[in-house]
């Protein structure tokens, strides 16, 4: 079982399968968010840098990187909800 706030996202709080930092928040997987399009264990290390991935694709227009993966009823202010606390 993985906690919820585990498999979120720490830049847009999208929910993944498996948790992007493992369950212990320490071993990233180094692979790609689909929808904000960091990756897992760069960008996203820190919760400075997770803000400012944040700030700089929302203020591109908050593109899903997989567009293919993104929902028709997609709403980003619900998603940016669950971000992990640490990393608001
Ligand atoms: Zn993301």
């Amino acid at each position: 079982m993985h906690s919820d706030t585990n498999l979120r996202c720490r830049v847009c709080g999208y929910k993944s399968e498996n948790p992007p930092w493992g369950d212990n928040e320490k071993t990233p997987l180094y692979d790609y968010c689909p929808c904000c399009g960091v990756e897992h264990g760069y960008q996203d290390s820190s919760p400075e840098g997770a803000r400012n991935y944040r700030t700089n694709w929302i203020a591109t227009g908050a593109k899903w990187m997989a567009s293919t993966a993104r929902p028709k009823a997609w709403e980003i202010k619900e998603q940016l909800n669950h971000i992990p606390p640490d990393f608001i």
